[in-house]
């Protein structure tokens, strides 16, 4: 059934009270936060756009600060939450929303580049630098030097230039042994450019012990997308190998970091491997400090992208006949789509995560022949819902064709989704939902061919209790302690 809402209203921000200090303040962490559910913020911005704005069709996200909430809460109620620590991965989302919100729960923060420890320490709520690892291992000797200013003295290593980089300009750092453990299960293999294999550990802490370094411990990266949540069990085990070869060199380890890699869908099995693994090889009563760098699961499900039909044709059949559908296999097999629509943000915009970080998005139809849709998936997706099986189909839309969806750029790499089925009777103008979108995405999106990013309109998410509690959170705070 579709659903038309002419004049919706967007609900009104606090008008008194610390949330409108906050808004005052010159902070983009602290513009406005609207009240409202995900899809009423859609819907509305949609109808808004359309009644005010003579039909702005540009792409946008909307941001559920109530789902980051959640993430961090699943965290911390899981089997292995009282034991190890955030360090959020901000190259994952660097929004200074996300990161403001991160730093008033109490998180820490990975960054990779001194660029993002600028961006955490300039946060409203700023961390102290003791809250960040600079967790790359091959660094500029600039930043490394940057990082010595800054405070920042956690950071990982995986070669033995890097240690005479940090001898020289951060002799004072606490070192962090990044080791090489197997990733084969995981979407984004990290070890291929990263991690110290086990065999050449005992020399690099040798080494590191002769330069007078200090070394605290050792981390590891399971790659990101991990599928197989047995590959932590591994790499615990690994760890400990590893704490043993220090402690030959004369060192006494105190530090576990687990690296990122986590996914909601396997998140509860690899909690309790992870919890099993710390039981067995570190144990609490040995006092080693064990953190975690999740990037993907705290912002993934938080982001929805609205994107606009801006153009469609029918696909022709044979390739003599121009280009049609996206893939010879797919020509070959007869199963091409049969319509394609163009939309307002492609692979070089939001979309860089089907190249960069191997997703498959799934759209569903916001509106169809201008009609606002009330079917729409939530975000995270309750346990029974597969993304991986597409979204129309779910939500009831049985009058599907096989679409392909296209960037808006003038580059047919610029493919979204070769062949998935969406309802018949999209027209241009209407607009196509994307959920999961908040991990990898808007941050890595260039202008290619003069298009600009998609902007973000962020809410608590409404009046669900998480959502309540993210308000309360941000109202807390009094502002800026420097
Ligand atoms: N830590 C490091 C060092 C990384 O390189 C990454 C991702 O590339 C992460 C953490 C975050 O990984 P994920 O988003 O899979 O949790």
């Amino acid at each position: 059934p579709s659903l038309y809402v002419p004049a919706f209203q967007l609900p009104t921000p606090p008008t008194s009270g610390p949330a409108r200090a906050l808004q005052s303040r010159d902070h983009p962490a602290l513009s406005q936060v609207l009240d409202a559910d995900l899809h009423e913020v859609i819907r509305s911005t949609i109808t808004d756009r359309a009644v005010h704005d003579g039909g702005d069709e540009s792409a946008f996200f909307v941001a559920d600060l109530s789902a980051v909430y959640q993430a961090v809460q699943m965290w911390r109620q899981s089997a292995m939450g009282d034991r190890v620590e955030i360090f959020y991965a901000v190259k994952c989302n660097p929004s200074p929303q996300v990161l403001h919100l991160l730093s008033l729960l109490g998180t820490s923060f990975d960054c990779a580049s001194t660029a993002e420890i600028q961006q955490v320490l300039a946060l409203p709520s700023a961390p102290s630098a003791d809250r960040i690892i600079f967790a790359n291992p091959c660094k500029p000797a600039s930043f490394v030097r940057a990082a010595s200013d800054m405070g920042v003295d956690m950071m990982t290593f995986d070669n033995a230039d890097e240690l005479h980089k940090v001898k020289r300009f951060h002799p004072g750092a606490k070192l962090v042994l990044r080791i090489l453990t197997d990733d084969s299960k995981s979407l984004c293999r990290l070890g291929l450019k990263f991690g110290a294999p086990l065999s050449t550990c005992p020399t690099l802490l040798r080494l590191a012990w002769e330069l007078g370094l200090n070394v605290i411990g050792v981390s590891f990266h399971v790659g990101s997308g991990c599928k197989d949540p047995m590959q932590f069990e591994d790499a615990v085990w690994r760890a400990k190998k590893v704490f043993a070869m220090g402690k030959e060199v004369g060192y006494d380890f105190r530090f576990l970091d687990i690296g990122g890699g986590f996914e909601r869908e396997t998140f509860d099995e690899m909690s309790r491997v992870v919890k099993d693994g710390l039981d067995t090889y570190f144990p609490k009563e040995d006092g080693v400090r064990v953190v975690a760098e999740p990037g993907r699961l705290l912002v993934s499900s938080a982001f929805t992208l609205a994107t606009n039909i801006i153009a469609q044709r029918r696909a022709l059949a044979s390739p003599d006949a121009g280009p049609s559908t996206p893939s010879a296999e797919e020509n070959e097999e007869g199963e091409g789509a049969d319509v394609m629509y163009y939309i307002n943000d492609g692979v070089y915009g939001s979309f860089n995560c089907i190249m960069f970080d191997h997703q498959i998005v799934h759209p569903y139809p916001l509106t169809i022949s201008h009609q606002l849709q009330s079917a729409t998936p939530s975000f995270p997706p309750p346990p029974n819902v597969d993304l991986a099986v597409d979204l129309p189909v779910q939500l009831g839309y049985t009058d599907v064709e096989k679409a392909s969806v296209w960037g808006p750029t003038c580059d047919s790499i610029d493919c979204v989704r070769s062949v998935v089925p969406l309802p018949k009777g999209l027209e241009v103008g209407d607009w196509i939902g994307w959920g999961e979108m908040g991990a990898y995405t808007l941050c890595a999106a260039s202008n290619f061919n003069g298009f600009e990013k998609s902007p973000m309109v962020w809410t608590t998410g409404g009046l669900t209790p998480n959502a309540l509690a993210v308000r309360a959170t941000l109202d807390a705070f009094d502002g800026p302690q420097r």
